[in-house]
């Protein structure tokens, strides 16, 4: 049963992926207000109407949303909600909600070609594309109406602030309540997993795809700092106590990639290889979740000079040191 605790009511949402249900918040504030939505299905907006009743609102009641960040399971329901809603996030989020087909474009080539460098056979990235292309229709299509960055007190929302937190999604986002250590995380951290560091396009106007995984582990030590008593996350329990959890999260990532920099003293070996070492059950059914994963480790070993690349070739070879 939906319920208000602390000015936050949770609503959960079914998705028809295997992450399960996804959490959103209504936030009460001088405007009432809606982070996230869940995706697209008839399914998922009758459990938002059905919960948003037990609190006595109507959808019309919503003043204003905030996203965490663009992936289609926080965002797609948008398309239920008027199109005069303030809907506010990251501007790094705009171009995935908005979609234009300049974007698809960029989108396609800079996956085909990362795909190529990485040395997944073309007859197996084509197809997995299209199959991506198609899970759209589960996200939404409109602007954002406002950008908020780190810092930002969101308008009617006195209490917040915006904390930036790439990784996971590049423009990612979550909302920190000072005043009782409460924070809306979106996906930065969850209970039960370790949210996947998902590769992006160069943000617009840049030639360097960024390095997730990267940034998410800073992401992770930036939060540390902050005292949180209690994450209501996107998926999963809420939890409190978040630096244990952290420290268990940095360790196990180096782990996996200590396993990766040992596999590569065996010989060089292109990402996709590594990526069916790792996950050979898998890959063939999740390309991009295994490969980002994968490059996951590759980056963070390049970054503590662990291995080297070969680039002179059509694909990229990772040794080690
Ligand atoms: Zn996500």
């Amino acid at each position: 049963m939906a319920e208000w605790k602390n000015g936050i009511a949770k609503l959960t949402l079914p998705t028809p992926f295997p992450v399960g249900d996804v959490h959103t918040y209504l936030i009460k504030g001088d405007r009432l207000t809606l982070v996230d939505a869940g995706v697209k299905t008839d399914e998922a907006w009758e459990a938002f109407r059905f919960q948003l009743a037990q609190l006595g609102i109507s959808p019309e009641e919503i003043e204003q949303v905030i996203l965490t960040h663009h992936h289609p399971d926080h965002v797609g329901l948008l398309d239920f909600l008027p199109a005069s809603l303030e809907v506010h996030a990251h501007p790094l989020n705009e171009r995935w909600v908005n979609r234009t087909p300049d974007f698809a474009a960029e989108h396609n080539r800079f996956f085909a070609g990362l795909y190529r460098t990485f040395g997944v056979p073309e007859s197996f990235y084509v197809p997995f594309m299209q199959r991506m292309a198609k899970m759209l229709r589960f996200s939404c299509n409109r602007p954002l109406t406002g950008y908020l960055h780190e810092n930002d007190i969101p308008v009617g929302l006195h209490d917040w602030r915006v904390l930036e937190t790439p990784g996971h999604a590049q423009g990612h986002i979550a909302l920190w309540r000072e005043k009782d250590g409460v924070l809306i995380g979106g996906d930065v951290l969850l209970a039960h997993i370790s949210p996947n560091p998902l590769l992006e396009p160069p943000h617009p106007g840049k030639l360097e795809r960024p390095m997730p995984q990267l940034q998410y582990n800073e992401s992770l030590r930036k939060l540390q700092k902050y005292p949180v008593s209690l994450v209501h996350a996107g998926h999963g329990e809420d939890f409190g106590d978040i630096v244990p959890l952290i420290e268990k999260r940095l360790l196990r990532q180096h782990e996996r990639a200590m396993k990766v920099k040992a596999m590569l003293k065996q010989g060089a070996k292109s990402p996709f290889e590594i990526c069916q070492h790792l996950f050979p059950a898998v890959y063939q059914k999740e390309l991009s979740l295994t490969i980002s994963e994968t490059v996951a480790q590759l980056d963070y070993l390049q970054s503590l000079g662990e291995i080297t690349i070969k680039e002179d070739e059509a694909v990229l070879l990772y040794a080690a040191k």
